[in-house]
């Protein structure tokens, strides 16, 4: 009996000591990884593929239409790079089957130069940049992947793929993008902002709360399909950042705190 109950409490012990140190990472199994369907959505749903194309037909159209106007600088568009116009779904997926998370192998995945083109993006930046449009690439992605980007983008056909045009975050910089497109407004007219993340268009929505993410979006409504365009991104973003007590990597059931109920009852 005694032996059983040592056993017992040795199981119990180590089974705690496994819940504790596992406690903020995805159980090794695919199928738990709050991701998945996310990275599903990306890779394999037509209707992400229709939503980036919609995104560049409604870029299309507004760049028409300013180009019908007259502007005392030269006009540029400014475009954010991962999820907006490359796709890292190739990353994620490994991520997942690999159970790790960013930043691991981040690194590998950048020097590699190997992520897709978003649906739409090529043509539509290579079309601006036809007439007569500057493009410039403003990310955060570091400077040492300067060369693999570079290669990336030319590799994909992308237009104005210089040094002069890549806007990277600069060491000791924080995430946020208005300096970098200030520095393009003072010699150029911006007339249109492409990116998946809100902060890719203003420092209004460089805010750590949801709730006020949202607001700011409901105040510029007017200006998405038209100065803003959005590329969906379900992956990760800001949005992801500021769910309430959130931290990249915790675990499914921590994000569904986060979900709203409204008045379905329980
Ligand atoms: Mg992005």
């Amino acid at each position: 009996m005694k032996i059983f109950v040592k056993f017992f409490t040795i199981l119990t012990i180590s089974s705690l000591v496994f819940a504790c140190t596992h406690d903020h990472q995805h159980p090794h199994h695919p199928g738990m990884n709050p991701t998945l369907y996310a990275t599903l959505y990306q890779q394999q749903a037509a209707e992400y593929r229709a939503l980036c194309y919609q995104a560049y037909n409604l870029a299309d159209l507004y760049l028409a239409e300013a180009l019908k106007n007259k502007y005392a600088k030269p006009l540029a568009i400014v475009t954010d790079i991962d999820e907006t116009i490359l796709d890292n779904s190739p990353y994620q997926a490994a991520a997942i089957l690999g159970n790790f998370g960013y930043p691991t192998r981040w690194a590998d995945w950048m020097n590699a130069a190997d992520a897709w083109a978003i649906p739409g993006s090529v043509e539509f930046l290579k079309k601006a940049a036809e007439a007569g449009v500057t493009i410039f690439y403003i990310s955060n992605r570091k400077e040492e992947f300067r060369q693999p980007t570079l290669q990336n983008l030319e590799k994909l056909g992308f237009p104005n793929v210089a040094d002069q045009f890549l806007l990277l975050r600069q060491e000791g910089e924080g995430n946020e993008k208005e300096s970098r497109r200030q520095k393009v407004a003072e010699q150029f007219e911006v007339v249109l902002l492409l990116g998946d993340n809100l902060d890719d268009f203003s420092g209004v929505f460089e805010v750590d709360d949801a709730g006020e993410r949202m607001l700011q979006t409901d105040l510029n409504k007017a200006s998405f399909g038209q100065k803003f365009i959005i590329v969906p991104n379900v992956v990760y973003g800001s949005w992801v950042n500021v769910l309430p007590g959130n931290q990249r990597g915790l675990p499914a059931e921590a994000l569904a705190d986060s979900l709203l109920k409204g008045l379905m009852p329980f």
